[in-house]
């Protein structure tokens, strides 16, 4: 019979690895993206990521971080990986994402700015 062990996950479920090292996941967790301590894209509440037709490549499709948060200039970060965090601009997620309650009435498009459109692999 298998012997039995006890292993750690991320608080956060995250998706880092199970491990037997308590401190190792603990100290994953200080720096974890999803700890809204971190003001990361991914527990913000103007974050969006979605996926696209690739219009350059019809068929295709891509992943895309959204910030719409209005009058926001994202960090060079968001610029350059589609992701920042330590960010000015970070709200922490109510019952819905704040970017919902600015979506247009007549559309089903939000009114973000193009700039903040990061496509993402
Ligand atoms: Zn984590």
């Amino acid at each position: 019979m298998p012997r039995k062990v006890t292993a750690y996950g991320c608080k956060f479920r995250c998706g880092y690895r199970v491990t037997t090292k308590k401190a190792t996941v603990e100290a994953h967790e200080k720096t974890c993206f999803r700890n809204p301590d971190r003001k990361a894209c991914s527990t913000c509440a103007w974050h969006e990521r979605d996926t696209c037709e690739d219009l350059e490549n019809p068929g295709f499709f891509k992943n895309y971080s959204i910030c719409h948060k209005p009058d926001f200039t994202p960090p060079e970060m968001y610029k350059k990986h589609g992701v920042a965090w330590d960010c000015p601009g970070w709200e922490e997620f109510g019952e819905l994402p704040a970017w919902m309650e600015i979506y247009d009435e007549c559309s089903d498009e939000p009114e973000s700015t193009p700039n903040n459109v990061i496509p993402i692999f």
